[in-house]
């Protein structure tokens, strides 16, 4: 099973496709996290996408298609996997694609989360992110219990750094340009689901849950 979470930086991404993730027993696969852990160990992939990263453009698609693709054919992803941030324009939508038709998968749903333009700009302005287990959390939203310290695991909470107000409009823009394309896209396959996700955490996770075809 192979389920795609898309949506704007701030959509909450991360935190649906986490949870959804461990409700199905699938990994999580989030290439901007995976491009953070590689900068991280200071190894070549990360040092090759930080500056991109940085200024909050695309990092080129050969590196992500490659990455995600040997992600994708680890042993713990046989069943499926949640992908989150990937495929983030339609280069990627069809290497994935292509790659999954190559061998005899495809992608059952895409869940894209729909949420003004305002309430991204007030997210991401205020999120702070766990060095550890990558959960978000935000100033005066949904502050943390002890400040500093993660609720989940007390791992320490970092801003980061594209989270600044230059990198957030310009990650928006790349979105509009870039990613946005790929509601059509999906559209026409037939695989859209889109969900309301400004609301809770909970919520959010509800309408998901209630809009995926299957067992649920
Ligand atoms: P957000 O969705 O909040 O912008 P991500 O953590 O998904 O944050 O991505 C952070 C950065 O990582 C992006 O701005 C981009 O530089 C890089 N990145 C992540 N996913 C991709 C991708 N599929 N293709 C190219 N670059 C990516
Ligand atoms: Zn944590």
């Amino acid at each position: 099973m192979y389920i795609i979470f898309l949506g704007a930086p701030g959509a909450g991404k991360g935190t649906q496709a986490g949870e959804l993730a461990r409700e199905l027993g699938l990994e999580h696969i989030a290439t901007g996290d995976l491009f953070r852990q590689a900068l991280e160990r200071g190894t070549d992939l990360g040092l090759k996408a930080k500056s991109y990263m940085e200024k909050g453009v695309l990092v080129p698609s050969q590196i992500t298609i490659g990455m995600v693709l040997e992600r994708l054919s680890a042993p713990d992803c046989t069943k499926g996997a949640i992908l989150d941030g990937f495929p983030r324009n339609l280069e990627q939508a069809e290497a994935l694609d292509k790659a999954l038709r190559e061998q005899g998968k495809a992608i059952d749903n895409v869940v894209y989360i729909k949420v003004s333009e305002e309430e991204l700009l007030k997210r991401l302005s205020g999120r702070w992110i766990c060095r550890r287990c990558q959960a978000p959390c935000h100033a005066t939203d949904s502050p943390p219990r002890v400040w500093g310290k993660c609720d989940k695991c007390g791992g320490e909470l970092y801003q980061r750094p594209d989270d600044n107000e230059v990198s957030v409009k310009k990650r928006l823009e790349v979105y509009l340009a870039e990613t946005a394309p790929l509601i059509d896209y999906y559209t026409q396959g037939s695989k859209l689901i889109e969900i309301a996700g400004e609301g809770g955490v909970a919520e959010v996770a509800k309408r998901i849950k209630a809009a995926l075809p299957g067992e649920r």
